[in-house]
């Protein structure tokens, strides 16, 4: 099906930070698979994980105890505010899930009219149908049926429909991505996530994180919210960096959240698998410690100094830099697809996102030096755009 805009590059392998096309042309990966080759491309440990994994056992079915998955959600619990975990392939499942979890909750608890997911202007859930409503963005529901029942979509500066929405007597969640990555890198303030915790746990409400993008390591910290003490959800989605390039989703909650979730209740034929799992694992193990933390904070800082001073040079070219850790947004003057084909021509793939943005989503194992040649070509991209920009006008 046409469904995408496809960049005239064939990819043929990729090595750290670098994709090589099938002509053997190099370019510096910011783009990651979108946030999700964390570790960058292929990573030893992963390659190592999944080969050993193919010549022992793919797919069993999740009527059998799976090993790999108790031990990758018993790590996921130790490093989280969650109890429990459930697998899936990708992070629309994962927000699907997280929907399911909610309403389920209220049910059981006697308050059956409690459905309605607060979303927000801006927000990202996936693809399926519950996850486009979920976020309320017109563009991703056009031409698909009738919105369905039981989904708010609110702005994040309206505070007073905010409070409003959540003391409400038929809201069961809110949805919220503590850093909005296709919206265009916004990172939400502590205070406005704190806000929102302390309004939920208040009125009975769930509150659902959306950390499919800033989850893992994205941000420098494990997840996004730990950067605010206080701020940890009661159900929360991942996958992109989970597996770090292997599909793989899940949705995390805590015993009581998840008290719904009963035998029968969902289900998935290929959500954690064991290839997945051992994918994961590795991915977890080389993700979740301090050492990449650190070096993930610290590159970012270096990259946001470098970006802020290119900003400096090319005012007319970039409007802000923004995000957190290594879920950059450069809000551009020039058209961002347009910058986009203007970087790949100098040798570095970026992404798009909302609000005119190109983010920045690299391995979060980028070198000091890879982040000095990526803002060299960065820099003379931005000198093209300019000149374009003075010959259109
Ligand atoms: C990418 C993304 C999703 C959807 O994940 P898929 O694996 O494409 O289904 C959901 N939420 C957020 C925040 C995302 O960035």
């Amino acid at each position: 099906m046409n469904l995408y805009n496809r960049a005239p590059i064939a990819v043929d392998r990729g090595e750290g930070v670098w994709l090589i096309d099938t002509e053997g042309r190099r370019y510096l990966d910011c783009v990651a698979g979108i946030a999700t080759d964390a570790l960058g491309h292929a990573h030893p440990a992963l390659v190592a994980a999944l080969t050993e994994q193919a010549g022992k056992l793919w797919h069993v079915s999740n009527i059998f105890r799976i090993p790999g998955q108790e031990a990758l959600a018993q790590r996921l619990v130790d490093a989280s505010f969650a109890d429990c975990v459930f697998f899936a392939n990708t992070g629309t499942e994962a927000v699907e899930c997280a929907i399911k979890t909610a309403r389920r909750y209220h049910h059981v608890n006697g308050q059956p009219e409690r459905i309605d997911i607060v979303g927000f202007a801006g927000s990202f859930h996936g693809r399926t149908y519950a996850a486009i409503n979920a976020s309320g963005n017109a563009g991703y529901m056009e031409g698909c049926g009738p919105r369905l029942p039981g989904f708010v979509q609110l702005s994040i500066d309206d505070t007073a429909a905010i409070e409003a929405a959540i003391a409400s007597p038929t809201t069961a969640a809110v949805i919220v991505e503590p850093v909005q990555g296709e919206g265009g890198a916004r990172a939400l303030s502590g205070e406005w996530l704190l806000r929102l915790r302390e309004l939920t746990r208040k009125h009975g409400v769930l509150l659902i994180h959306d950390e499919v993008q800033s989850g893992m390591g994205r941000t420098g910290k494990l997840f996004a919210h730990q950067w605010f003490d206080g701020a940890a959800p009661d159900i929360m989605a991942l996958a992109k960096a989970l597996g770090s390039g292997f599909p793989v989703g899940a949705c995390l909650a805590t015993t009581e959240a998840a008290k719904g979730m009963t035998p029968g209740v969902h289900g998935t034929t290929f959500g954690g698998n064991p290839l997945a799992m051992a994918v994961g694992i590795a991915a977890f193990d080389t993700i979740a410690n301090e050492e990449t933390l650190a070096h993930a904070r610290a590159a970012s800082a270096d990259f946001f100094e470098r970006l802020e001073a290119l900003r400096a040079r090319f005012p007319d070219v970039i409007a802000e830099v923004r995000g957190k850790g290594l879920l950059i947004g450069l809000k551009m003057i020039p058209n961002n697809r347009e910058f986009m084909g203007i970087a790949r021509d100098h040798g570095i793939l970026v992404a798009g996102g909302g609000e005119n943005c190109v983010r920045l989503l690299p391995s979060l194992l980028i070198s000091a030096q890879e982040i000095a040649e990526a803002v060299t070509r960065l820099e003379a991209a931005c000198g093209a755009a300019r000149g374009l920009m003075a010959k259109a006008a």
